[in-house]
């Protein structure tokens, strides 16, 4: 993990690739089944593309059919952190990661059991580690 808490935005703009850095640093969102994982069935860990922080687990991650990686719950809850956001006249929920605050996509309510969550997360704001053998 990286020391990301002086980092300002021209570092940013260098470490990061012109999709990651609209996604982690200005929020945006990448059109949907567009992303780099959306359908990975690939067993790893899916790291913060911005600074390494472990996120979540393949074990986790299930098809929604919304056109990005899905899952139903973190790593760990202290690795993410959430926010209200109205944008667009819209109430949502808002996730991103813990460490550098890079914005990595939304939660929704309608996921599956155990935990009933959806954490819809942009590809651009991972990185995955896969398992090795
Ligand atoms: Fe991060």
């Amino acid at each position: 993990m990286s020391d990301t808490s002086s980092k300002i935005d021209k570092d940013w703009k260098k470490e990061l690739t012109p999709e990651q850095y609209h996604v982690l640093r200005e929020k945006g969102t990448e059109r949907a089944f567009t992303g780099a994982y959306v359908n990975t069935k690939e067993r790893g860990r899916y790291l913060c593309a911005g600074c390494g922080t472990e996120l979540f687990s393949s074990e986790t991650k299930y098809d929604s059919g919304s056109g990005w990686p899905s899952f139903w719950a973190p790593i760990s809850e202290s690795n993410v952190a959430t926010e209200e956001d109205r944008k667009f006249g819209m109430r949502r929920v808002e996730v991103h990661c813990a460490n550098c605050g890079g914005h990595l996509g939304h939660i929704f309510e309608d996921g599956p059991n155990p935990t009933g969550m959806r954490y819809c997360i942009n590809s651009a704001s991972l990185k995955l580690e896969k398992e090795q053998g």
